[in-house]
């Protein structure tokens, strides 16, 4: 039997675009297959994507992608204590994620990525050596390898001999476009407590001309009345211009990645950030290993899971592995912290220098450096005693 292309990739995301690009550059021939009809839309995405990240996946947005420059972020406790981040430098940026996602589609298919819009991958075809994708229009496509890169609700990976994202790390999310609001245009707001969210936080990131997106992450059912409330409470009822729900996970990655002539990017394998559930950059990251390992698998003619592991799976847990580990960990600690406890961390940190060094190692996708600060600083012991506190009353009652 023939192959259709070398590498049938399944999911049109940042993750998916990412690889595709990267490894057709690489001389590899790429199908890709989005089940939408359109790249990006519906958004499902507050587009708050760090520069010094953009830089690490090599992704320069252009300007018409960009409606906010961020330099810092203020961040409140439940009782509204705040503490601000803010640099000299700009830190990120506030994405329109459609024009976002169509730019680095645009990217891939301008080095010759044939994407094929509106047509679902509903069955990984795996046989000895031969892998395809059969789709929703009936086609069967073969190739060498095929990738999974299909966002939360992917549904291969299992058809692979993987294992998929565990749904009680999922959290439902609700956001609102909004316009008319008095923000200061270059600060994200993130608003911890259980009035707004159950086990994440809300946020107000500009989009400049007056406009933001509001939201947040809740494991609780009311999402919407919350978000009302939270967006009456903080910007005093704003014009709603849309509103989009998604799924935000933050269990970290699954324990394995890739199979016999497969493997798994982004969203899909948990390749996201536990603590702000952020997943472009990480996603980006991974993808571009993963585009680097297909060519060499394909290069040997050995797309055998040892390989895959060897060439991907080990190489991306050398680099973000601890990152995850360290985010997971604080995740977990703040998902047992109660509002008063917060507070007092809160309190703590403003009172001290500590906030002072966060704001020195704003790095806003590697976060363990900032957070070993906190957990280093003199005031330690203090910290951990509350939070240690929380976490064991939370463990047995
Ligand atoms: C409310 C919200 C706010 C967020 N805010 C941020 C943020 O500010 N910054 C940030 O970095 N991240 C943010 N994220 C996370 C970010 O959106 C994801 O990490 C990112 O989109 C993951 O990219 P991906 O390519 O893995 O998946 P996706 O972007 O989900 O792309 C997957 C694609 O695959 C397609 N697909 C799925 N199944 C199939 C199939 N079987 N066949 C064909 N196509 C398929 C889907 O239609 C989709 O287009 C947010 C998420 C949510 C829900």
């Amino acid at each position: 039997m023939t192959n259709d292309t070398d590498v049938l990739v399944a999911g049109g995301g940042p993750a998916g675009l990412i690889f595709s690009e990267e490894a057709k550059r690489s001389g590899l021939e790429i199908t890709l297959l989005e089940k939408k009809p359109e790249i990006g839309t519906p958004s499902h995405c507050a587009g708050l994507v760090s520069i010094n990240g953009l830089y690490r996946i090599g992704v320069e947005p252009p300007a018409d992608c960009i409606e906010s420059v961020i330099y810092g972020a203020k961040i409140h406790s439940p009782s509204n204590h705040v503490f601000e981040i803010k640099s000299k430098n700009p830190l990120a940026y506030a994405l329109d994620r459609v024009s976002f996602d169509k730019f680095l589609a645009k990217r891939a298919t301008s080095q010759g990525v044939k994407i094929s819009l509106d047509t679902e991958v509903v069955h990984l075809l795996k046989k000895d050596d031969l892998i395809g994708f059969q789709s929703s229009d009936g086609n069967v496509l073969h190739s060498k390898m095929a990738v999974s890169s299909e966002g939360i609700t992917g549904h291969l990976l299992e058809e692979a001999g993987l294992q998929s994202i565990s749904r009680s790390s999922c959290v439902p999310a609700l956001q609102f476009e909004v316009c008319d609001v008095d923000i200061d245009e270059h600060i994200v707001q993130i608003f911890f407590g259980r009035k707004y969210s159950q086990n994440f936080f809300a946020w107000i990131i500009p989009t400049g001309k007056n406009g933001a997106r509001v939201g947040l992450a809740s494991n609780e059912q009311n999402n919407l009345e919350k978000l009302n409330l939270f967006v009456k409470d903080k910007l005093n009822s704003p014009l709603k211009r849309s509103e989009l729900s998604g799924i935000i996970t933050l269990g970290g990655p699954i324990k394995r990645t890739c199979s016999d002539g497969f493997l798994a990017i982004g969203d899909v394998c948990g390749q996201t950030k536990p603590t702000t559930g952020g997943g472009i950059v990480t996603g980006g990251i991974c993808a571009k290993i993963a585009a680097k390992a297909v060519k060499v698998a394909i290069e040997k003619n050995r797309t055998n899971c040892g390989e895959l592991k060897k060439n991907y799976e080990k190489k991306w847990r050398k680099e973000l592995g601890g990152e995850f580990s360290h985010m997971l960990m604080a995740r977990r600690v703040l998902n047992n912290l109660s509002d008063k406890t917060l507070d007092r961390i809160f309190k703590t940190i403003i009172e001290s220098d500590i906030s002072k060094d966060i704001a020195e190692s704003s790095d806003m996708d590697f976060h363990s450096d900032a957070i070993e600060r906190i957990f280093k600083n003199s005031l330690k012991g203090r910290i951990i005693y509350l939070v240690t506190k929380d976490v064991i009353k939370n463990l047995f009652t």
